[in-house]
């Protein structure tokens, strides 16, 4: 029988698993570190999924990597996780390897495809998935397709302007959505507060990790409890630009933050309803965490090597 292989790069593991068909139950699975002293991430690359191989029995590779990077070309443009890759051919150079056709997109994109598809978001055809963690990413599925867009770098849901005289973003641009609302976002805004003199029961803690940002909140802390107002005041407003763009009936939400619950939903439900172009956009609007944990980003690369070749069977029997 014939399988897939499916590889998640991420910033601290690379993971391959093959996977039979209709199965999301790997067959075989092995984990590598990304980084090591030596450089040669293509060469563990290589070796994490000659582990998981079966010579003659996969039709295709899929991959999610930390983007930006082309899915059209199969490249990666540049990652600040693996600075030895930079316009690099991951793709054709696998398919140079292994022989068979390999389909990489960016690791948010496929944990949307992955809710999608085996998670929170089966039966839908218009989803929007955000992962609010360290960084701010998303996955856009509209009118049943993946939107990639024309260069492959449609959905970058982390990167959009909700103030332009705003924190700084990691990317180098103000106020983007990820420096008001990411993990290290809430955590930066506590420990500039305490150091612009207000008070707070992490006082002793100057730079405060957003895990123990919430704990304060959940002690009472005004201070810590005000940063995930701000934050789900400003998902509010990135969402219902997103509802206006999008259109779309079910919001998932991936990542470390949406374990912050009700400290950080609700002022963003409240924002949202605030800020939202047409209340019509909020009727039967579903919104509710991911399903799918930590193995999103290899099962989108399962989904997406999977609808790639359905759409070239269904292409060739035309
Ligand atoms: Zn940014």
């Amino acid at each position: 029988m014939s399988l897939i292989v499916a590889v998640d790069i991420g910033g601290t593991q690379i993971r391959a698993a093959a996977y039979e068909l209709n199965s999301i139950t790997p067959f075989a699975q092995k984990k590598t570190r990304t980084r090591t002293s030596e450089p040669g991430v293509f060469d563990r690359l290589v070796d994490t999924i000659e582990a998981v191989w079966q010579p003659g029995r996969v039709d295709a590779i899929g991959i999610a990597s930390p983007g930006p990077l082309d899915p059209h070309t199969g490249t990666i443009l540049d990652t600040p996780n693996i600075k030895e890759w930079v316009n690099f051919p991951v793709g054709p150079r696998l398919c140079e390897t292994f022989g068979v056709p390999v389909y990489l997109d960016n690791d948010a994109n496929m944990a949307g495809l992955a809710e999608w598809q085996y998670g929170a978001g089966r039966g839908h055809k218009d989803l929007l998935y955000l992962t609010v963690s360290t960084g701010i990413g998303g996955g856009v599925i509209s009118n049943g397709k993946l939107l990639q867009g024309f260069r492959g770098m449609a959905a970058e849901l982390g990167h959009i302007t909700v103030d332009p005289n705003g924190p700084l973003c990691g990317c180098g641009h103000r106020g983007h959505i990820e420096s008001f609302a990411s993990g290290p976002a809430i955590a930066r805004y506590v420990a500039e507060q305490m150091k612009a003199g207000k008070d707070s029961l992490l006082r002793d803690t100057p730079k405060p990790t957003a895990v123990q940002v919430a704990e304060a909140a959940r002690d009472g802390d005004e201070l810590a409890i005000s940063a995930f107002e701000r934050a789900g005041y400003y998902l509010g407003i990135a969402v219902a630009n997103y509802l206006a763009t999008f259109d779309p009936s079910i919001v998932i939400f991936g990542g470390g933050a949406s374990q912050a619950g009700d400290l950080l939903f609700l002022p963003f439900q409240e924002s949202l309803k605030k800020n939202v172009f047409h209340p019509h956009y909020l009727d039967d609007l579903t919104i509710t965490k991911a399903a799918l944990g930590d193995d999103a980003g290899l099962l989108g690369a399962l989904a997406l090597a999977r609808l790639a070749l359905e759409q070239d069977e269904r292409q060739k029997s035309r």
